[in-house]
């Protein structure tokens, strides 16, 4: 099965319904605020056979917007059980003890560090989901509705499940008292948006660095959350070469990249799932081979970086 990073997975919207809070995609809810009909549209002109909406391999962008998901639709419902279809997504668990820690507890609130969510779990546990390449909450209220490739569902007292969906099962799901302590366990760099956000400390961590700057940026140790498609806009808002070398990096430059972080963080986790509302100056709506730079005209290019691709303007980021 080969399955191109762009069309990861997806909602149908064959059967667009209205909730109360929400609304409901073929009987999956999205929060109203992060659905619109435009962006149907949108992706029905991409794929015009299926009408389907679809999702980004999962970044901070999308980590993001599925904690703005699961704060709209699962906080605070007891959960009644949890069904474990595939153990091979849980990391250092049974899924005796899964069951176990979440019999009777709600989520009550959570919170995201890069790639990676927690859902607090009643008083002392933590949920902590990774969305791999294909990875997605899916919140449904029938059976009927459940999603393709649930690895984990919980199904709530009230009669509604939150299933992790993951069709390549690169995703996991474990579990934490403490996520400061899962944190560093991990070794994760800081948050990208969260914990950057004085030039100062991004200084200081590219201090003595050395490796190529868009290998350096997906590096999750490095700092958490950027991944392909952010670190590629980044690095063509800053107009600097994907492969460029972190010691050649003058401070101004080093500035750059930091307000582009920012900016191209921000910017994404506005829009995400509606994607067509990331602005036409972005390289994201030209990130395929031979598109035109949107800033100079020149054919965009894709090249190896470390085991990555890279897509970006010759002219504008040149080496
Ligand atoms: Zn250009």
């Amino acid at each position: 099965m080969l399955i191109h990073e762009h069309s990861a997975f997806s909602y149908y919207v064959d059967g667009l319904m209205t909730g109360s809070q929400n609304k409901a995609v073929n009987g999956q809810y999205l929060p109203a605020a992060h659905f619109q009909f435009k962006t149907m549209l949108f992706f029905a002109k991409l794929k015009p056979a299926r009408n389907q909406l679809l999702f980004f391999m999962p970044e901070l962008p999308e980590v993001r917007y599925f904690k703005k998901y699961i704060d709209a639709t699962s906080l605070h419902k007891p959960i009644q059980r949890t069904r474990v279809h595939n153990p091979e997504v849980l990391r250092d668990l049974s899924s005796q003890k899964l069951q176990s820690c979440l019999k009777g507890v709600a989520f009550e609130s959570t919170y995201a560090h890069g790639k990676y969510l927690f859902l607090q779990a009643g008083k002392s546990c933590q949920l902590v989901l990774h969305f791999g390449m294909t990875g997605r909450p899916v919140y449904y209220k029938t059976e009927d509705h459940t999603p393709d490739y649930p690895r984990a569902i919980m199904d709530f007292e009230n009669g509604a499940h939150l299933a992790f969906d993951c069709m390549r099962m690169l995703g996991n799901i474990s579990l934490t008292t403490d996520r400061e302590h899962f944190l560093k366990d991990k070794k994760l760099g800081p948050d990208a948006l969260r914990d950057l956000s004085d030039p100062e400390t991004f200084l200081r961590l590219f201090e003595d660095k050395r490796g190529m700057i868009k290998t350096t940026l997906m590096d999750q140790h490095f700092i958490a959350g950027i991944g392909n498609v952010c670190s590629d806009e980044i690095l063509f808002q800053s107009m600097m070469h994907p492969k460029k070398n972190i010691p050649t990096l003058g401070e101004n430059e080093l500035r750059t990249l930091h307000e582009n972080v920012a900016l191209v963080l921000e910017t994404y986790v506005e829009a995400v799932p509606e994607y067509e509302t990331i602005p036409d100056s972005f390289l994201f709506n030209y990130r395929s081979e031979g598109k035109e730079c949107p800033r100079c005209g020149t054919a965009v290019e894709k090249i190896p970086v470390g085991s990555r691709s890279a897509y970006y303007c010759p002219d504008c980021q040149s080496r």
